[in-house]
């Protein structure tokens, strides 16, 4: 099933309103499973609006527009549908009725105007607009169908859903059971990951998969439509294994469940516990831990480690290290890691000691460089970082790479 939409209005092509109308349909055709493949905006000129419209009917079944069923003369759209499908113009007394109710009822007056709201083409379907005084209008030909709603916005909504949405339902069986799972990626970049599952982005109609880059990490929400539960279950099963198949690793969780989450539940699991030195991500790392209900259970404290001297009474740094290599610096962040595991008594000790800028750079130390210390029984492990972005998102990104590191030790892979 096709559609298309079209959406009337000069003061769209003059920039003074924003389309609103045209996302919320897309959006809605796409949640019942319907395709759309063009939508055309056209002024409130009779030529143009039935040449838009036939060329719509041309490529697709369905043609809805909004706007242009008000009462004034540049109102045309029902009469323009009305000679495309040659039907002639007759008063709907229904409607009628209903928009006297509804000048009465406020105390408005009602001009001669508003008795044009009434005129339906011959053989409509006429939508009842319980928000507003214009109608709507269902137009049939054969297999093709013109939907004509008003055009603002609380008024098409409401008649979207209460009359429109019924109506797709019925005549073409449309599969409205819509679920959706969201899978959460860290570690890998938007590009890399695209290239990794663009197969199934490119073969993608049902389910459809769409990629969003949120705060440091990849979210990838797959979407099926379907008839059933079970059915629209099965289909997304499939689709995270695809999914997983690709990624691997790179897929650190679903739908709600945060990165720190799933560090978390691995060091209960093997009964672990944590502490973390914390320079440039200032407290960060500590708060997405701290945010998991449980957490005392595993995560004993941070030392906030700023300036050198904090490195080196709190942590032990070797004020040797600091003045050979400085504070952003391989050996730096292995032994603040080595010094908060040791002075805390926890298994694992993290630091985090980076170049957050925009200040603070250098032509060796870029903004954005950050190392990533993890001391754990086995050893220290240090990684180096480039991380792009304003202060906010290197510290984001700094703060959730360091959890990722220490999930990958605890599941074994990598560093362990
Ligand atoms: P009315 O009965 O109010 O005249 P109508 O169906 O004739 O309704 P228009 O006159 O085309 O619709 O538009 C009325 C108002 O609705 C516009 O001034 C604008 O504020 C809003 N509107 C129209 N089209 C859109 C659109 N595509 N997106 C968002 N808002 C729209």
């Amino acid at each position: 099933m096709i559609a298309e939409i079209i959406s009337t209005g000069t003061e769209l092509l003059l920039g003074q309103i924003v389309n609103t109308n045209a996302q919320y349909i897309s959006a809605r055709l796409a949640s019942l499973g319907i395709h759309l493949f063009f939508q055309t905006t056209v002024g409130d000129n009779r030529l143009r609006m039935e040449e838009a419209i036939v060329q719509a009917l041309h490529r697709a079944d369905i043609v809805i527009t909004t706007g242009g069923l008000g009462p004034t003369l540049g109102d045309i759209t029902k009469e323009v549908s009305a000679i495309v499908f040659g039907r002639k113009l007759e008063l709907h007394k229904e409607s009628l009725a209903r928009i006297c109710d509804f000048f009465s009822q406020r105390g408005l007056v009602m001009t001669e105007n508003n008795v044009r709201q009434a005129m339906m083409p011959a053989g409509a379907i006429v939508l009842e607009n319980k928000r507003g005084t214009a109608p709507g209008v269902i137009l049939e030909k054969g297999q093709k169908v013109i939907i004509h709603l008003p055009g603002p916005p609380h008024e098409m909504k409401g008649m979207f859903e209460d009359a429109v949405v019924p109506y797709l339902v019925n005549r073409y069986n449309v599969q409205t059971i819509i679920h959706s799972r969201v899978l959460r990626c860290v570690g890998i970049g938007e590009s890399m990951l695209e290239e990794k599952i663009k197969d199934l982005l490119l073969r993608q109609s049902n389910p459809t998969l769409a990629l969003l880059a949120r705060h440091g990490e990849i979210h990838i929400r797959i979407t099926v439509h379907s008839s059933d539960i079970d059915t629209a279950d099965a289909m997304l099963d499939e689709a995270e294994k695809s999914i997983r198949d690709r990624l691997g690793i790179y897929v650190f969780g679903v739908d709600e469940e945060t990165l720190a989450e799933v560090v978390g539940r691995l060091l209960v699991k093997e009964n672990g516990t944590l502490a973390c030195a914390e320079s440039c991500t200032g407290g960060l790392l500590s708060s997405l831990l701290t945010d998991v209900p449980g957490s005392s259970q595993y995560f004993t404290h941070c030392i906030i480690s700023y300036s050198n001297e904090a490195k080196m009474h709190y942590l032990g740094v070797r004020e040797e290290t600091l003045a050979q290599y400085g504070a952003v610096s391989e050996q730096t962040a292995g032994e603040m890691a080595a010094g908060i595991r040791r002075t805390a008594g926890t298994d694992y000790g993290i630091a985090v000691t980076g170049i957050a800028g925009p200040s603070g750079a250098t032509e060796e130390k870029p903004v954005g460089l950050v190392y990533i210390g993890l001391a754990a029984s086995a050893g220290i492990t240090v990684k180096e970082f480039h991380f792009s972005g304003d202060r906010f998102l290197v510290k984001q990104r700094a703060a959730l790479s360091a959890l990722n590191i220490l999930r990958c030790y605890l599941l074994n892979i990598g560093t362990k």
